[in-house]
């Protein structure tokens, strides 16, 4: 008898064939499927999204299921703003805005626009007040200092500001940190309106009454489980606890559209407000008041405990099951979430599909793939948080990296944002892909061609689910897109419709970033070494020190210690990498056997590097951010910050000006030097 054995196609013909699986058809079939109803958190809607997911990933035989957690969201219950050209006692006419964003003409969706939530902050606090208006521009702490300046006292006043620079929930604060009693953010046409290409449905453009809804959370996670998961019958910190804990931004607020935002403006006096605060064309002249418009406000939240799905599957490594490469999306969306964020669970689906015919063919990952669906990312990141504290030392001891996808498509423009150990994979990925947009070149080619300076960004804010896994955890991270901000996020529009006629006509590019986010996820899987250039690491953190050097130039702080901390990293992964190139040259031309404990043992320090990286006291006021290098910005959650305790220390020390200051400032360079040096140990692999 003669026996057969048909050996599974190798590693890198699997790659390409997962290439050549791209099917633009898959993505926008599973787009319109998700997009039918709004689906937000904690909604029957979003769990009957989650059994789609569900669904579709056990149908590309991938062993799925789904992890519930009950977590603290709010729902709008009640809303009112109304504007009196006068402040009291004047009588005046006045206009309650009805605060609802219409229907356009030919909206497929008319019969579910119902279902859209009323537009509110999440997490705002409940309450009614009154005050006059005064206008903000967008909310930044320069911002209000301006005001100072000019001054403007916003104390008791209803601040007015726009959405486009900062997190909204860090224009909150803002607010309430210059004393105003509310605060109505709205989207100016000038940033929103889609400039010369008009507004949806005949442009890209924000309509004149789309409002912007989202959280203003400032933590991220469970707000009752600060820290720890919320499973079933744990610990809980009671409504109490957390009010005094600075849940929300601690004022009401609402979110309004341009047009509601232009009739509160005109009816604001005082200095007329600089160039750059005024709006765009059409625009009325915009002034800093406060008053005498006057406006009185009420939010009424429900805050409630609600049921989310995280749904998973897992595809089992072969040789090394107990190694983790993640690939994470969020499900839950404001509205219809065409875009935001349904493009990317469009993606998700598509690589799980390809992932699926490929184990058809014989393929297994050497290391285990795990898809995830988040759920709550829009009340603060929740599903993703809970799970990784949940789960922190399974991750800690065994993720590889993690792969986010939020928005897949906005538009043109590939983007990519991670830690820089992952640079070299990213780039090598996109020169596989092709340009959806060009399809003589690839990826890479029109990448490069669009973003000179720096191609790849850091993922230090907190905009999406890769925070808890980079900031908490140091798992090695990537974020990636296509397009950037849009006219019509977390709005009503922003829906199929939009999708098919701007986001992504012809759906390549989701198809695009399905490939790019596959290859990047089977490399990290499949290879046998794992992909990861810690020499170009150390580089970026020579030129990220120079900048935090600068910051606190003429001052009493050396840098020395950091730097002489880099040095370190770069022999270390300089080390590292001829250890293996030495293992590959002996085994290509001398055949000798690659030991696959030895193997185990340098994929194990290239692993760990990046958890050296993070700090268990966390950064000073804020520490549940347990990364030293990278996290986000104090003064804007969107923002990256390249050694966020320095660059704290730094601007609380350049307003002191004290010694104390100045001295901790220099603790903050020693920890983090420390960190670097602890990560050089781990690459060295030798005391
Ligand atoms: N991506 C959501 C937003 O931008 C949530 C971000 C967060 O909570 O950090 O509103
Ligand atoms: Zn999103
Ligand atoms: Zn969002």
């Amino acid at each position: 008898i003669l026996y057969l054995t048909i050996s599974p196609p190798s590693k890198s013909t699997c790659h390409s064939l997962f290439l050549s699986f791209s099917d633009n058809a898959t993505a926008a079939r599973h787009l319109l499927a998700l997009t039918r109803r709004p689906h937000v958190a904690g909604t029957a809607a979003n769990a009957a999204a989650a059994a789609y997911v569900l669904a579709v990933l056990s149908s590309s035989s991938l062993p799925a299921y789904s992890v519930s957690y009950d977590v603290f969201l709010n729902y709008p219950i009640r809303r009112s703003l109304i504007l009196s050209p006068f402040p009291p006692p004047l009588p005046g006419p006045i206009l309650a805005f009805d605060l609802v964003q219409e229907i356009y003409p030919g909206d497929p969706y008319a019969d579910v626009a119902a279902e859209v939530l009323p537009t509110f902050h999440a997490y705002a606090s409940s309450g009614a007040t009154a005050g006059p208006a005064a206008y903000a521009n967008y909310g930044r702490l320069e911002d209000f200092a301006a005001l100072r300046v000019a001054g403007v006292n916003v104390t008791g006043a209803v601040v007015l500001a726009r959405y486009g620079e900062i997190f909204r929930g860090d224009i909150l604060k803002n607010a309430k940190d210059a004393g105003a009693a509310a605060a109505v953010v709205f989207t100016d046409a000038k940033d929103y309106g889609g400039g010369g290409r008009g507004r949806f449905p005949e442009g890209p453009g924000m309509p004149a009454s789309g409002v912007q809804v989202g959280t203003t959370y400032r933590a991220v996670g469970d707000p009752t489980t600060p820290g720890w998961a919320s499973t079933s019958g744990c610990e809980r910190w009671s409504a109490a606890e957390m009010a005094a804990s600075g849940l929300g931004p601690g004022i009401p607020s609402l979110p309004v559209s341009a047009r509601d935002g232009e009739a509160i403006l005109r009816t604001i006096g005082g200095q007329v407000a600089a160039d750059d605060w005024q709006g765009g064309e059409g625009a009325p002249l915009y002034r800093l008041g406060p008053g005498p418009g006057f406006l009185n406000l009420t939010f009424i939240g429900n805050e409630t405990l609600a049921t989310i799905q995280n749904v998973f599957a897992v595809i089992e490594g072969e040789e090394e099951p107990d190694r983790y490469v993640l690939l994470g999306n969020h499900r839950d969306a404001w509205t219809f979430g065409a875009v935001d964020p349904s493009s990317g669970t469009a993606a998700l689906l598509e690589v799980a599909q390809r992932f699926g015919k490929l184990q058809k063919k014989g393929w297994r990952p050497r290391r285990t793939i795990i898809i995830c669906n988040w759920d709550a990312e829009e009340y603060g990141l929740i599903g993703s948080t809970e799970w990784v504290e949940e789960n922190r030392e399974m991750l800690a001891s065994r993720a590889v990296a993690y792969l986010n996808v939020d928005c897949a498509v906005s538009g043109p423009g590939f983007q990519a944002f991670a830690t820089p150990q992952l640079d070299e994979l990213l780039k090598q990925a996109s020169k596989k892909v092709q340009d959806p947009d060009n399809s003589s070149q690839t990826l890479y080619e029109s990448w490069i061609a669009s973003n000179y300076s720096s191609l790849i960004g850091r993922l230090g804010g907190r905009g999406s689910d890769y925070a808890a896994f980079l900031q908490h955890v140091g798992v090695p991270s990537v974020d990636m897109i296509f397009g950037g901000g849009y006219p019509v996020y977390h709005s009503m529009y922003d829906d199929f419709v939009w999708m098919e006629k701007f986001g992504d006509p012809m759906f390549h590019r989701h198809v695009a970033v399905a490939s790019i986010w596959g290859l990047v996820a089977l490399r990290l899987a499949d290879e046998e070494f794992l992909p990861f250039d810690y020499i170009s690491y150390a580089s970026e953190l020579q030129r990220s020190t120079k900048i935090v050097e600068d910051d606190a130039l003429g001052m009493p702080v050396t840098f020395a210690p950091l730097y002489k901390s880099i040095e370190e990293l770069k022999k270390a992964a300089t080390k590292i990498d001829n250890q293996i190139k030495a293992l590959e040259r002996n085994f290509l031309s001398l055949n000798w056997r690659k030991d696959p404990l030895k193997v185990r043992e340098l994929n194990d320090r290239l692993m760990m590097a990046e958890r050296a990286f993070t700090d268990r006291d966390g950064l000073f006021g804020r520490e549940w951010y347990k990364h030293l290098i990278y996290g986000p910005s104090m003064h804007d959650g969107y923002g990256s910050k390249s050694f966020p305790g320095i660059d704290d220390a730094t601007e609380k020390a350049k307003s002191l000006n004290t010694s104390d200051s100045w001295s901790f400032v220099q603790h903050e360079v020693w920890r983090v030097a420390r960190a670097v040096t602890q990560a050089a140990l781990v690459l060295n692999g030798k005391f």
